[in-house]
């Protein structure tokens, strides 16, 4: 079976819903900045976002999250724009 592609949420810091993509414990959206290539994460840990869990965007430096599903580094199920 090949990699599923799920849609999931991608929360902006606004509020604003927009949406990201995964597969397994790893996501991929487009930077609020409009940045040509995208963002891509592994997932975290439940308590949150850390220093080497964040994700940077590298032209405009805005920082995401990617929360798992109920467990430390488990699938991706949401990104959070911080
Ligand atoms: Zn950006």
């Amino acid at each position: 079976m090949t990699q599923e592609q799920r849609l999931i949420p991608l929360v902006l810091s606004n509020g604003a819903l927009n949406s990201a993509v995964a597969t397994g414990n790893n996501a991929s959206w487009h930077c609020s900045c409009e940045r040509i290539l995208p963002l891509i994460g592994k997932s975290g840990q439940i308590k949150g976002p850390s220093e080497n869990t964040s994700v940077e965007c590298p032209d405009c430096k805005i920082r995401y999250f990617v929360e798992p599903d109920g467990g430390d580094y488990k699938r991706a199920v949401r990104v959070v724009e911080l």
